[in-house]
């Protein structure tokens, strides 16, 4: 497992940014690369992390902007590459480096590098995070499965206990709930099971928005600063295509902007759909954030970006440098031998 997560991350790297033109030569027809990344912090020892894919080490960080700095590509801000993208200049190819949810260890890790090498990046804000409204209803499930050795959750009217105590267990356990939640119909019913589950086992899960995420006052320093972009990312940070009707999806992206722009003076131009896989935003979603006005919009479908993503600036793909977990599926795409066939999928636009 080691190795292969070493290949993985070498090759993701390298096959991007060094100068093995060879391998990228599938690539040239891409005119450049979104980047995302959650958290960036000194690797915990814990055994049962879960939600290790959402963090990078300042190290491995370190690396990848050391490469991109001296590759032969611009690492551009969004309103650069919204002009690149409106103006045709596909002159040099281009890489974006977005952070979504604004961690306060963004700020004291990845900040710090960001400056050393005078690269631009964006911050995508959930604005009920620095409200300290928010819910990290992944982090909470996490701190519930690892704080009990048995848990009590009522799963169609009936209350089911399920055993947690080994490693192996509450991985398994995470899994199932996580996917269990993911597959509810509306956001609110995920919610309600989450809150329910915290309140069940002392989980104060009001602690992890303070504990986690800048406040204003954070937002506003790192703001000040001519390399960062805000860009909204709603208020409640909810998978927006299980938001029943038009009216609340629209009003998650627009009041997300208007209290940005309140609290930090300055209105964002740019969005990132919260979880933004096809479960989470889709077609509704693009023509909203279009009707609003937003430049770009971006999802967490992996892929590059082409100069046919001009007319699809609101459903732009992006890459995970995260974690383990997707660069894992990109190994398998890699080692089955449909890498051609992932490349060739890569050229495809995928807006649907
Ligand atoms: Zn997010």
């Amino acid at each position: 497992m080691g190795l292969k997560k070493t290949i993985i991350r070498g090759g993701l790297e390298t096959l991007y940014f060094s100068g093995l033109h060879h391998l990228m030569r599938p690539l040239v027809g891409g005119v450049g690369a979104i980047l995302t990344l959650h958290h960036v912090r000194p690797p915990r020892s814990d055994a049962f992390q879960p939600n290790r894919l959402l963090e990078v080490s300042p190290a491995f960080l370190e690396r990848l902007l050391r490469r991109l700095a001296k590759a032969r590509v611009d690492v551009v801000s969004l309103d650069e590459m919204h002009r690149r993208f409106v103006e045709n200049d596909f002159k040099r190819r281009f890489v974006c480096l977005t952070f979504d949810d604004g961690y306060k260890d963004v700020k004291r890790w990845a900040y710090p590098l960001l400056k050393k090498y005078n690269l631009p990046f964006a911050l995508y804000i959930p604005t009920s995070f620095p409200d300290r409204l928010g819910e990290l209803w992944w982090v909470a499930l996490e701190a519930v499965i690892a704080q009990n050795s048995r848990i009590g959750m009522m799963i169609n009217g009936k209350e089911q206990f399920f055993d947690c105590a080994s490693v192996r267990e509450k991985r398994e356990l995470y899994d199932a709930i996580y996917r269990y939640l993911r597959n509810m119909k509306t956001e609110d019913e995920l919610r309600r099971v989450v809150r329910d589950l915290a309140a069940c086992h002392r989980v104060d899960m009001a602690a992890f928005c303070r504990d986690l995420c800048m406040s204003w006052e954070e937002l506003a320093e790192i703001a000040a600063d001519p390399l960062c972009t805000i860009g909204a990312h709603t208020v409640n940070h909810p998978m927006l295509k299980k938001v029943p009707n038009d009216d609340t999806a629209r009003a998650e992206m627009e009041m997300s902007r208007a209290v940005i722009e309140a609290a930090l003076g300055r209105r964002p131009e740019h969005l990132a759909y919260p979880v933004g896989d096809p479960t989470s935003a889709g077609p509704r979603e693009f023509r909203i954030a279009s009707e609003l006005g937003f430049k770009t919009a971006v999802t967490t479908r992996p892929g590059l970006l082409f100069k046919a993503h001009r007319d699809h600036l609101t459903a732009l793909p992006r890459i995970s440098v995260n974690g383990e977990f997707q660069q894992q599926r990109y190994l398998k795409v890699l080692m089955s031998g449909a890498a051609t066939a992932m490349w060739n999928g890569f050229r495809r636009v995928n807006a649907a």
